[in-house]
């Protein structure tokens, strides 16, 4: 397997590579990671089931969108493929190191900036792609009400169904949605989509970096409402990227909604104490 990764990634690159070291890294929570070591170059590499081959091509295109946005760094894709029942994504190697507080302001300056990256086809994406393992459907949508109660909510709610999950409010919340997003008119800005804390990270060099994304053109603030999901991002983020572009009125509500659709598909993935916490939200939010 390793010898075949190692072809395909001396063909995408037109430099001979040879696999000299792979080692697991640690702290994924979908795929297995590897850092594969050639001498002079390295790779970051994720296994999974061949069958999973459409999410790393998902990965991998919503990097190249972000990387070609030239507005915020990511690892650059390099290639991604199936051998021995595996499927594979390769990735530029890069080396993390501790944030200062001038990476963090870098951080909200560069996420705002790629925010006002925008779409003339509405919110969407040219392709599904996923959300943690969950499929997450991005079709082209003219109106971001429409798309985050289809698309988000409703699809979360369904496969929670199948999970059996219970939410005894979820019809009262549907049918209160709009009145929560009224008079809000966002334009559709390219997102991460699933940008907790640990898919953001800072190199050595102090450059901020952001990792895993579930890419598509959708109101900037989803990427906000979950950097607060699960431990904030330091001070400066915040005070840098509300200088570069203010969030609009009504934010801290919106927050609490847009988080939901995490906490649902944590409830999907993982099941347990999410289901509560879902609830507890709604209730806020009905209120
Ligand atoms: P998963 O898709 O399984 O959640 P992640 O993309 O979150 O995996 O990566 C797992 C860990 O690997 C991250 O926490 C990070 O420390 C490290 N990592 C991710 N991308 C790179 C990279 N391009 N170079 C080096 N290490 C990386």
């Amino acid at each position: 397997m390793w010898t075949d990764i190692a072809t395909h990634i001396s063909h995408t690159t037109d430099t001979p590579f040879q696999v000299k070291h792979h080692r697991p890294v640690g702290g994924g929570c979908i795929n297995q990671a590897y850092a594969l070591d050639g001498g002079d170059r390295a790779f970051f590499v994720k296994l999974n089931q061949a069958s999973q081959i459409g999410m790393f091509e998902a990965e991998a295109l919503g990097l190249k969108q972000i990387y070609q946005s030239q507005t915020m760094r990511v690892p650059r894709p390099i290639c991604w493929g199936t051998t021995d029942s595996r499927s594979y994504l390769v990735l530029e190697w890069l080396n993390f190191g501790y944030g200062t507080h001038q990476s963090w302001e870098d951080m909200g300056r560069n996420l705002a900036a790629m925010h006002r990256v925008s779409s003339d086809r509405g919110f969407g994406w040219d392709q599904s792609n996923t959300i943690g393992a969950t499929p997450q459907p991005n079709p082209w949508t003219q109106s971001w009400l429409d798309f985050f109660l289809e698309h988000r909510m409703a699809h979360q709610f369904r496969l929670a169904a199948r999970r059996g999950g219970h939410f005894p409010q979820q019809a009262a919340l549907m049918a209160a949605i709009p009145d929560l997003l009224a008079g809000h008119d966002p334009q559709p800005s390219l997102v991460h989509g699933d940008l907790w804390s640990g898919n953001a990270s800072v190199t050595v060099e102090g450059e901020p970096v952001i990792l895993d994304p579930a890419t598509y053109f959708g109101d900037r603030e989803v990427d906000i409402a979950m950097t607060e999901l699960f431990g904030r991002f330091p001070n400066e983020f915040y005070s840098a990227y509300q200088s570069a572009y203010p969030l609009d009125p009504g934010y801290d509500r919106r927050k609490t909604l847009y988080n939901l659709y995490h906490v649902i598909n944590h409830f999907n993935l993982f099941g347990g104490g999410y289901e509560s916490q879902a609830n507890s939200m709604i209730a806020s939010l009905l209120r």
